[in-house]
């Protein structure tokens, strides 16, 4: 069974001003699309073609690395492109916020970790909020690595993330990934993340 591009569940320019039109179409149409083409070329015909792609990531030493680059590729955006919606200030709530509280302290706390782990990745990579053994905690990821994967440094199960690979921002905000990481703040759907949350708990 071939993986699929899954379609953007709303418009380019939902999350203007934070992240730009063009940006999210040459993110979406050819960096997630090439994923999933060099992902199902990767599988063709192994037994892997037959997994889930959360089955391909936890055993994912196994196989050749074009299967980790591109098997992460496809998870970590088709999970990313879920989270973001502009919130227009609106926070966590409810359990997750009781659990982010318990974890980090405060909101404003768990954010600046997660900020210095987006900021702190040196190169192409990825920062995680994680349920690690029933509790929260933020690591961050190279290249299309990801807490589901066998040979993660920081295994979990990921309720938010964040692209933190040059092509996600840098037609906007060239070198300054940090505002890039400010902003994501504006456009985190936190109704996505507490559904994460609960899902994750579960497992
Ligand atoms: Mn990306």
């Amino acid at each position: 069974m071939a993986f699929e591009l899954p379609a953007l569940p709303y418009a380019f320019n939902a999350l203007e001003p934070y992240i730009d039109a063009l940006t999210m179409e040459i993110h979406h149409d050819r960096h997630h699309a090439a994923y999933v083409n060099n992902l199902n070329a990767a599988i063709k015909d192994t037994e892997a073609d037959k997994l889930s792609i959360e089955q391909i990531l936890a055993q994912v030493s196994k196989y050749p690395v074009a299967v980790r680059n591109n098997g992460g590729g496809h998870w970590n955006h088709s999970f990313f492109w879920k989270l973001l919606k502009v919130n227009n200030g609106q926070g966590p709530s409810g359990e997750l916020l009781k659990a982010i509280e318990k974890a980090f302290g405060s909101v404003d706390k768990m954010k600046e970790e997660f900020n210095k782990a987006a900021v702190g990745r040196f190169g192409s990579g990825w920062a995680w909020l994680v349920v690690h053994d029933g509790t929260l905690v933020i690591t961050s990821t190279p290249n299309q690595d990801c807490p589901l994967m066998d040979i993660a440094d920081v295994k979990g199960t990921p309720i938010l993330g964040l692209d933190v690979w040059e092509h996600a921002y840098y037609l906007k905000y060239q070198n300054k990934r940090p505002d890039y990481v400010n902003n994501f703040w504006n456009v985190v759907n936190w109704d996505q993340v507490a559904d994460n949350y609960n899902q994750a708990l579960k497992k």
